[in-house]
């Protein structure tokens, strides 16, 4: 495992609530910002002194929408980052914007206090679909951000896109893709949309008013993508992650290859020193604690769960899993532990082996999760 290690910050406050989102996050929560941030600025010193100078090479604020917080709060966020984390010179520093949160001003402000990487959450070009999903925002005012950005220097910006959205068409997701990437960001995600129990959009889907395009038309859409992205310059380097040589992400890749990370702030997960824990998803409990002790879970990684989590998680990368990487991490070799399962699923042409190592097919990627679960060793 790399000593380097990545840190996660969560900003569980949005302007509305989207309407399938299911992540800890909050609208009409301003009164709380200021003590949340004191909140989360102490236990970033608390793990500062317990990091003692670990080298961070990824810093990732996330949410909720961390930029609708205003500027003198992220100044004082990301100056405790830089006065109690080992930032190396070449971290990659990301914060998620959604659009309509951002104007000129803040803009600066981001680029003065040491982000690089701007991920935006824009999900589809139609504004019909954005109003459906209960977005903040329109396409006009995704392009001004978009324009904002690059003009205050940032040449590393991620956009978030979700396909197989209710009603939309093939069309619909094409010209998505067409306009996008006429922008040329250097990242692209695209995610289908999964229904999270508790959200409208499941009551609706459950109630029959939510019309879901089928299975078939979701594969197609994602196939198209991954051959469109490909033409115009993306490498497909994950499941569903799209990026321009030299972008891919720092934070995702720390995830994929079951690295370690720390994630502070309200609900936040982290993998530090053999133990996967989380904070508590409770925003008063959170604040009670003002930088305590906030994790309500935690659960050592036992040495076969290590070996399940690093052969799902890496099997998302298109690049698969090296027999070296397993051998350097585990002591032992991929085959001796899964030969079996590699043997039967390279029959079935879900996974292709290289000299290298293995990764799914273009089918096994469609069926991903039953490919990982032929990994769980029970
Ligand atoms: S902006 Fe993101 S975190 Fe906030 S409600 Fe929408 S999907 Fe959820």
């Amino acid at each position: 495992m790399s000593d380097a290690i990545g840190i996660y910050l969560h900003i569980p406050f949005c302007r509305q609530k989207c309407r399938y989102c299911d992540f800890p996050s909050y609208a009409g929560m301003e009164a709380k910002q200021e003590a949340y941030v004191t909140a989360l600025t102490e236990e970033i010193k608390r793990y500062g002194k317990e990091l003692d100078g670990q080298e961070v090479h990824s810093v990732f604020l996330g949410g909720g929408t961390p930029t609708v917080l205003p500027l003198p709060l992220l100044e004082r966020l990301m100056a405790a980052v830089f006065d109690c984390f080992s930032v190396s010179a070449d971290a990659e520093i990301t914060t998620e914007a959604n659009p309509g949160t951002l104007d000129r001003e803040k803009v600066r402000g981001l680029r003065n206090m040491g982000f690089h990487r701007i991920s935006m959450g824009v999900q589809a070009w139609q504004n019909r679909h954005l109003q459906k999903l209960g977005r903040i925002h329109t396409i006009e005012e995704f392009l001004e951000n978009y324009h904002a950005l690059r003009e205050a220097g940032f040449s590393n910006l991620n956009v978030d896109l979700m396909f197989a959205l209710p009603e939309q068409t093939m069309a619909d997701w094409q010209e998505t893709l067409e306009k996008i990437t006429e922008l040329e960001p250097e990242h692209i995600s695209a995610y289908s949309l999964i229904l999270e129990e508790g959200t409208p959009f499941y009551e609706e889907w459950q109630k029959g008013r939510l019309p879901m395009v089928s299975e078939e038309l979701d594969r197609e859409m994602y196939r198209w993508a991954v051959e469109f992205l490909a033409k115009k310059g993306y490498e497909q380097y994950e499941i569903s992650n799209f990026a321009k040589a030299g972008y891919q992400s720092r934070h995702n890749r720390i995830y994929w290859q079951a690295e370690e990370y720390l994630g502070l702030g309200l609900g936040a997960h982290s993998y530090w020193r053999g133990v996967r824990f989380h904070n508590t998803y409770d925003l008063q409990a959170y604040l009670a604690k003002a930088g305590k002790d906030a994790v309500a879970e935690r659960e050592t990684v036992t040495p076969q769960d290590a070996l399940e989590e690093f052969m799902f998680l890496g099997l998302r990368l298109t690049e698969g899993i090296s027999f070296r990487r397993f051998r350097e991490r585990f002591g032992k070799e991929m085959k001796g532990v899964y030969g079996e399962q590699i043997k039967r699923l390279k029959t079935e042409g879900l996974l292709e082996e290289t000299e290298r190592g293995i990764r799914l097919s273009g089918r096994g990627i469609d069926v991903s999760n039953l490919v990982f679960q032929e990994f769980l060793l029970d």
